[in-house]
């Protein structure tokens, strides 16, 4: 069969440079590259983005209001694509009502098993679910928590409600959740502090049943609900479906307390459901125990007329399994995975899938994945593919890079430097081109000999949270220590469960974003625009806030943010640019003035190594050199912070953090989004902040940042229960003897 392609003409978004390539359809398609050198601008600004947005087109439009929208992308054309599944490294998140058996849906299927042959039997399969009337614990409604108001916390008893006594969001004097407890004449609003008010005045307040009232509106009365803020805010805060945004979460968590059921013990089904059983485990026993402990379970059951399921619900598990997820349970909360754990996840579940002739597209899948178990990522790529997939990869570890049938080079650096092809063809001929990925191919950086020395070091308590056998952690002042061994071993409970919670004054430099907001940028965020905007103002005798979008200098009609947002009513809102700025989110009389012949706005748009030949201003150049030495020297001093990656907001943190001493700094897979050139980068970096003082701690699978540690904690050996101690603590030439490590064999 002749091989069909997907061929894009022209892109243009971000930086690329009116590319144009072809991607053969049902064959592995890998794209690499140093970070910011326009990987993303063509897979998902790109490709996705049609895709998605082609989709849409086939609906009505009464339809597409409910999707997300898609813009066109900024190219002349694509052809012959495919519907795009996009599996990043989004969190799955979700409700506490979501675990890992849920969302693969092998708990329906568990149930199913469980109404055929659990002993005794109760029934049809609902009967068996924790998120079914009939099999919920009914005191948690099958959470397996109790969230209660924390009365304390809510209300300040020394003052009256005039005063503001009542403190949950929300119910501030004058709003209209305060006038129901105001405005109905049960207490004396004005002078009488709670800490004052009668038994029956406080019960009132506070654990009122709903009852009904006629309130006093202007002009005649209505028909009202009453209820005490204990009732009202559970309601509305605790037993309510909507997803809650996580500033309301964090709002909430303030109020409340959380406590383990007791009626089910936490095991959210109730006693009927838990005295069905199976080789004498009830359905709660299953989805406790690791998945491959199951596997063993569900293999002993004997029933031929049930083989059909409990074959399916195997095959599942074994997905699982050999994606390297053997140490999960299915009781597993999906808002409690990592990023990398999730994203596998939701590759497992795409395999039981039965599409064929989709298009998948990946963000690096191997985070979080140890040397040892790379080749289960690769033989599930390869699997999805001969489904008869196109398989789309973005990737930066050379062990999946070598399994690709096609691969596509960007570069050749990052940002306006970057944004071209460079190479597309076989990994034979990739690594001898003399692109920067070709060139790093195969090499490993040189085994540290010479680690640094300390004798003092941080200790912790012994702790046996998760998986942890009873260990206590002992981390060198002031060396580099990297944390290894394979995904569940331990690594991130003992380093961010049990370390940073003795030594909270530890810095936790991770990839989670800078800012959401539009009106923030790197100049914004490192603090040069504020020594920027002074030198403007010094030079025109003008003052500051002229060159400040977000005060005096924004252009009226939208504000300095350089979009106009239109309502549309019940339809999303829709974005265009202002017409007054162009999108420069200026007003036109600020353009006027100039610092060496540039503008404010021509400023805003110099990468920051042009802005770093540009000023000669010291304390803006040492800002600008801190930028260049994490490696996003090919940002702008403009770029929205919402832009930025993962891995970019990593490096922006740790910019900010460069010039300081005597901290602990704390990191988790840095090397996330870098290309192999870029981790000699990130290596000096440690490198200064250790030489100033600093201790610093990664936890990390990428074996050239091993190979340059001082100080190795190796979890082990395995994942789940066969984890949780630490197989060896000391430097890299004895790792390399001892015998249990996993990691060993690998440096
Ligand atoms: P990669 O995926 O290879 O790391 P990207 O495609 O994310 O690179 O980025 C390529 C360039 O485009 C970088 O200079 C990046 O800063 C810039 N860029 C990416 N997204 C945006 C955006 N939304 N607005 C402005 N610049 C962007
Ligand atoms: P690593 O960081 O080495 O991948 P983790 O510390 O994340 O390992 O996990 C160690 C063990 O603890 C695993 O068995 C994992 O399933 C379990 N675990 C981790 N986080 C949680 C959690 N929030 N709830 C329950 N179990 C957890
Ligand atoms: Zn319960
Ligand atoms: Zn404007």
């Amino acid at each position: 069969m002749e091989t069909e392609f997907i061929e894009i003409l022209g892109a243009r978004e971000n930086n690329l440079k009116n590319v144009s390539l072809k991607i053969p359809k049902r064959k592995l398609t890998i794209f690499t590259g140093v970070s910011g050198s326009g990987k993303s601008s063509i897979v998902f600004d790109t490709i996705a983005q049609e895709a998605g947005r082609e989709l849409n087109e086939t609906f009505s439009n009464f339809v597409r209001t409910f999707l997300p929208k898609y813009g066109r992308p900024d190219v002349d054309s694509i052809s012959n694509l495919s519907t795009a599944i996009v599996v990043d490294q989004k969190r799955l998140g979700g409700n506490s009502r979501s675990t890992l058996g849920t969302i693969t849906d092998i708990n329906s299927l568990l149930r199913l098993l469980f109404s055929r042959l659990g002993e005794p039997n109760i029934g049809l399969s609902f009967n068996f679910s924790f998120n079914d009337p009939h099999g919920m614990c009914q005191t948690c409604e099958g959470i397996g928590q109790i969230m209660t108001l924390d009365i304390d916390k809510a209300l300040n008893t020394e003052k009256s409600l005039n005063d503001g006594a009542i403190l949950l969001p929300g119910f501030g004097v004058g709003t209209w959740q305060w006038k129901m407890y105001a405005n109905h004449g049960f207490f004396d609003n004005d002078k009488k502090k709670i800490k004052d008010y009668t038994k029956e005045e406080y019960a009132k307040l506070v654990y009122a049943k709903p009852e009904k009232i006629l309130i006093n509106i202007m002009d005649g009365e209505m028909n009202s609900t009453y209820e005490g803020l204990i009732e009202r805010f559970t309601r509305q805060n605790i037993k309510t479906d909507r997803e809650k945004s996580q500033a309301n979460q964090k709002k909430i968590e303030a109020f409340t307390s959380i406590q383990k059921c007791s009626d089910c013990n936490g095991k959210r089904y109730n006693e009927t459901a838990l005295a069905s059983k199976i080789l004498g485990y009830n359905i709660y026993d299953m989805t406790a125990m690791q998945i491959d402990e199951l596997v063993e379970v569900l293999k002993k059951i004997e029933d031929k007329t049930l083989a059909p399921i409990v074959q399916s619900i195997i095959e599942r598990l074994e997905n699982l399994i050999h994606i390297g997820l053997d140490y999960l349970s299915l009781t597993r909360e999906t808002s409690t995975l990592s990023g990398g754990e999730s994203q596998r996840v939701k590759m497992v579940k795409h395999l039981s899938s039965s599409l064929t002739d989709v298009m998948y597209i990946f963000d690096e899948p191997s985070i979080g994945l140890h040397s040892r178990d790379v080749h289960r990522l690769n033989q599930l790529l390869l699997k999805i593919r001969d489904k008869g997939n196109t398989v789309i990869v973005v990737e930066h570890d050379p062990d999946v890079i070598k399994i690709a049938d096609h691969i596509v080079d960007v570069g050749p650096k990052a940002g306006s430097q970057g944004g071209n092809i460079v190479f597309e063809g076989s990994f034979n001929d990739l690594k001898h081109t003399d692109t920067l990925t070709g060139k790093f191919l195969g090499k490993r950086l040189e085994l540290n000999v010479n680690p640094r020395i300390s004798h003092e070091f941080y200790e912790t308590k012994k702790s046996s949270i998760h998986n942890l056998k009873n260990v206590s952690l002992q981390i060198p002042k002031g060396l580099f220590t990297v944390v290894t061994g394979v995904a569940g071993s331990g690594k991130s409970t003992i380093v961010n469960e049990v370390f940073i919670k003795e030594y909270t004054e530890a810095v936790v430099i991770d990839q989670s974003a800078v800012s959401a907001n539009i009106r923030s940028n790197s100049a914004t965020y490192t603090g040069i625009m504020d020594l920027i905007r002074q030198i403007f103002a010094d030079e025109n005798k003008v003052s500051a806030g002229l060159f400040s979008y977000n005060s005096e200098g924004g252009c009226p009609n939208c504000g300095g943010t350089g979009i106009i947002e239109t309502d549309l009513s019940f339809m999303d809102s829709m974005k265009t640019v202002c017409e007054d700025c162009g999108g420069k989110r200026y007003k036109k009389d600020v353009l006027g003035y100039q610092y060496k012949g540039k503008n404010i706005v021509n400023i805003m748009e110099m990468s920051i190594t042009e802005a770093n030949e540009f000023f000669e201003h010291k304390e803006i150049m040492k800002k600008l050199k801190s930028i260049i030495d994490v490696g996003l020297q090919y940002m702008t001093l403009g770029q929205p912070l919402n832009t930025l990656s993962g891995g970019e907001c990593q490096r922006l943190k740790l910019a900010k953090e460069l010039n300081k001493k005597g901290n602990i700094y704390i990191m988790d897979e840095p090397t996330t989004g870098l290309h192999m050139s870029d981790i000699t980068n990130i290596l000096s970096i440690i490198d200064r902040l250790v030489k100033k003082g600093n201790t610093v701690v990664v936890i990390e699978h990428n074996l050239d940042i091993i190979r340059r540690a001082d100080w190795i904690i190796d979890m082990g050996p395995d994942g789940g229960n066969r984890g949780g101690e630490i197989l060896y603590s000391g430097n890299l030439m004895g790792l390399k003897e001892c015998n249990r490590s996993i990691t060993g064999k690998y440096i």
